[in-house]
């Protein structure tokens, strides 16, 4: 253990906070495990720094450590008694050293990053158990798979106590070797979610339990999945109304027909009824999505499009012509 902190990080005994702060993150950097692979002297840097770091940005430890000097960091120490000029019994050096401050130091380089898609960012220090982390992770699902629901299995990425050290991040009065004193790894896990029907672009689910796991035995975080829907090739939706198409001639619109219209079901016949205005949308009761135990309806946007039933003998046209004029009179 260090004799004195504030040589080890290269302050004053009246640095700040933040000096401090500043200090030990230039010196955790350079001397980081990542950084200097195989190298026994950096790694012993690197402990010396990050145990003088636990000792002054801990108010109380670094008041104990300013009075008393390094025998008031020792286990048991009385600071009563001491001051009473008794000598506390020897106990072991500073406990489990706190490293989680390098979470927010190798964003890039360490499973942990940051990066979009990636891990959420950790819980402060904390003393003692330290719940676990919530994630963020997208699925993209089909638009059918949304409108109808879907039970599916993925894999993540989900930071795991280190089983080298129980996730505390220390071994003996060092940093782990195994998770670099995160106290956790990343680790490949498979899931199986049930998203419900009617899941909806940007929905979030939140599943208990299954994000980051915790530190001396606090609960872990939770799985926020948030459904990103693909754009189906004819079919939109509003809420839970399913809006579809359908084309159809000038004769049909006169007279009511069965249009062909993409549904969740493939091409279904609708009823068309016979005079359609133009803006009008043919309603189909409960074809649409169902969500949250309520099931909307399918809306058919119909376009009337006179090459589909062209007038191509003099017999339709003739036909056509009297109808106009019958129409027209009235
Ligand atoms: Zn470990």
């Amino acid at each position: 253990m260090p004799l004195d902190p504030y040589k080890t990080l290269g302050v004053s005994r009246t640095a700040t906070a933040d000096e401090i702060k500043k200090a030990y993150r230039k010196l955790a950097r350079s001397y980081h495990p990542d950084h200097n692979p195989d190298n026994a002297a950096a790694e012993e840097k690197f402990k010396a720094v990050s145990t003088a770091y636990e000792i002054l940005s801990d108010d109380d430890k670094r008041a104990r450590f300013d009075k008393f000097g390094a025998a008031g960091l020792q286990e048991g120490f009385d600071p009563r008694a001491a001051a009473a000029g008794r000598q506390a019994p020897r106990g072991p050096g500073p406990g489990s050293a706190d490293l989680k401050d390098l979470f927010d130091l190798f964003g890039a380089g360490s499973p942990f990053g940051g990066g979009g898609g990636g891990f959420g960012g950790f819980a402060p220090r904390a003393k003692g158990p330290t719940p676990g982390s919530q994630l963020d992770l997208k699925i993209r699902i089909r638009f059918d798979q949304a409108a109808r629901g879907l039970t599916t299995k993925f894999q993540y990425e989900r930071p795991t106590a280190c089983p080298a050290c129980s996730g505390r991040g220390i071994s003996g009065n060092a940093a782990c070797s195994r998770c670099r004193g995160q106290g956790l790894i990343a680790e490949s896990k498979s899931l199986s979610v049930n998203i419900p029907s009617g899941a909806d672009n940007g929905d979030k689910l939140r599943i208990k339990g299954k994000g980051g796991d915790g530190i001396g035995g606090a609960a872990p975080g939770d799985l926020m999945l948030e459904v990103q829907v693909e754009p189906h090739r004819t079919l939109r939706r509003e809420g839970i109304s399913l809006i579809s198409t359908a084309t159809i001639g000038p004769i049909d619109a006169l007279l009511g027909c069965d249009a062909s219209v993409e549904t969740l079901d493939g091409l279904t016949p609708v009823p068309i009824p016979p005079g359609h205005s133009a803006g009008h949308r043919v309603r189909v009761p409960g074809k649409g999505v169902t969500r949250g135990g309520k099931t909307g309806d399918l809306l058919v946007e119909v376009t009337v499009d006179a090459s589909r039933q062209p007038l191509l003998d003099l017999e339709a046209r003739a036909l056509a012509e009297k109808l106009r004029d019958l129409v027209t009179k009235r």
